[in-house]
């Protein structure tokens, strides 16, 4: 499908968000870029591919897609970004956006750019000085990076930073793909296991259901338990906040109570983490469990911080043979003594699966969700009569996920930190 014919304009940056305003001048440059993805725009949107390689997700399906044309913005999509996801270039053009097979055109087009995972730092310089990039930034650990974007004049959003508040539950990105995360990791689980799930009573003989237990018991902890229990797994959990408890209870697990004296959580909903005493009090407490388990899933994280060693050696060597872990904290920290990145060990016959990243597993319903997340982020502030974006940094969403703009980093505990570090 042919470029929408709009006229001229150029998008000009200001301190509370991004306007369209048809009298400024386009710099030649951007004109050409633009051209060379066949495209003239007010408000244009562009989706390279991701570049890690493990990366199958893509940020922006063809359905997010048409519903942000209908919203008045245009996209430019690089060609075979979505093939992972299970998304034709064709899937794109249906819906009216533009496929482009020039990257750096792409990246310098663009007044938005979408992504799933964060940026090379070096590809930073190719995008226009006031673009709006909006991705994962892993920004406790990635100060490099998110000063660059904020030398070079880029607004960007960190989509694991969006409050866990009711309103940005639509935006919520780190909550849909555990969800997502959750599911995958009983899956794995259960094609390793030498067993089944569920309890089988034929003429044959009875088979008894599994034994799962769940560590940590947050977004992708609750999935993973209500999966296995629809397998129908006997399932136990876990957590440091006591008030999942009722929740694990809810979807007919039981909750393996631990006392390690005062725990609570952060006015996030987010653990604080504990002390080096508890944690050994904790690994006492469980021990017993995980010797019984077939499957145990570890999904403990600490907001911030790298994830705690929830499973040490001799837990592990307490399993049976056959049994199954599965670490979801395997690329911050792990949770597990002996699990490695993207491989499965097997130790004593125990195998420790360690996926970085799950989502990506079922990148079709993956992308589906996290597009979601984008599209409803982009139509919070977007005002389609003017065809203008207000990132107003005093909006408690923006206030949370919004690192970079004018310059600077702008968010207040990515910036303590840095400062702190300095
Ligand atoms: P997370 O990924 O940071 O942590 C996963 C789980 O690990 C958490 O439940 C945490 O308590 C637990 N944990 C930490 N240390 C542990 C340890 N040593 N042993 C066992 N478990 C440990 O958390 P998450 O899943 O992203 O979310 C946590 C909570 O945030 C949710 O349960 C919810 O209360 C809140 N939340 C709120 C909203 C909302 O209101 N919109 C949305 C999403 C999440």
């Amino acid at each position: 499908m042919s470029a929408p014919l709009v006229a001229a304009v150029s998008v000009e940056f200001h301190e509370s968000g991004f306007g369209a305003h048809p009298a400024a001048p386009i710099e030649h440059a951007i004109r050409r870029a633009r051209a060379d993805c066949g495209v003239l725009t007010s408000m244009h949107i562009g989706v390279p591919r991701e570049t890690d390689p493990l990366e199958r997700r893509t940020a922006l399906v063809p359905a997010a897609a048409s519903k942000l044309i209908r919203s008045g913005f245009t996209v430019s999509v690089e060609s075979g970004a979505a093939t992972g996801a299970g998304f034709t270039d064709a899937d794109y053009t249906d819906v009216g956006a533009t496929v482009c097979s020039e990257r750096s055109a792409l990246l310098g087009s663009a007044d938005i750019v979408l992504r799933v995972g964060k940026p090379p730092v070096e590809e930073v310089s190719a995008l226009r000085k006031s673009a709006l990039h909006v991705s994962f930034l892993d920004p406790y650990n990635e100060r490099g990076l998110v000063e660059s974007l904020a030398s070079h004049g880029v607004s960007a959003v960190s989509m694991e930073m969006v409050p866990r508040t009711t309103r940005a539950q639509k935006m919520d990105a780190l909550s849909s793909q555990a969800n997502l995360a959750g599911y995958v990791m009983v899956m794995l689980a259960a094609r390793k296991l030498d067993a089944i799930l569920p309890m089988m009573m034929t003429p044959s003989g009875t088979i008894s259901p599994a034994r799962v237990f769940v560590i940590g018991a947050g977004v992708a902890g609750l999935q993973a338990i209500a999966t296995a229990k629809r397998l129908g797994a006997r399932v136990e959990a876990f957590d440091v906040r006591n008030v999942v408890a009722e929740q694990v209870q809810s979807l007919g697990a039981k909750f393996v109570d631990i006392d390690l004296g005062e725990t609570g959580q952060t006015k996030d909903g987010y653990a604080k983490a504990l002390t080096d005493a508890q944690l050994e009090m904790q690994r006492e407490g469980m021990k017993a469990v995980i010797a019984q388990s077939d499957i145990v899933i570890t999904t403990a994280q600490v907001f911030g911080r790298p994830a705690p060693r929830v499973l040490t050696a001799d837990m592990v060597a307490a399993m049976k043979p056959g049994g199954v872990i599965v670490d979801m904290a395997v690329g911050s920290g792990g949770n597990v003594d002996g699990s490695k990145p993207d491989e499965d060990v097997e130790v004593d016959g125990v195998t420790i699966i360690g996926v970085t990243n799950l989502p990506s597993e079922v990148a079709r319903n993956a992308s589906e969700m996290y597009s979601n997340n984008l599209v409803n982020l982009l139509t919070e502030y977007w005002n389609q009569e003017d065809s203008s974006l207000n990132l107003d940094r005093s909006d408690d969403i923006l206030a949370g996920c919004l690192l970079t703009q004018n310059g600077i980093v702008v968010n207040e505990s990515v910036r303590a930190l840095y400062e702190e570090a300095s």
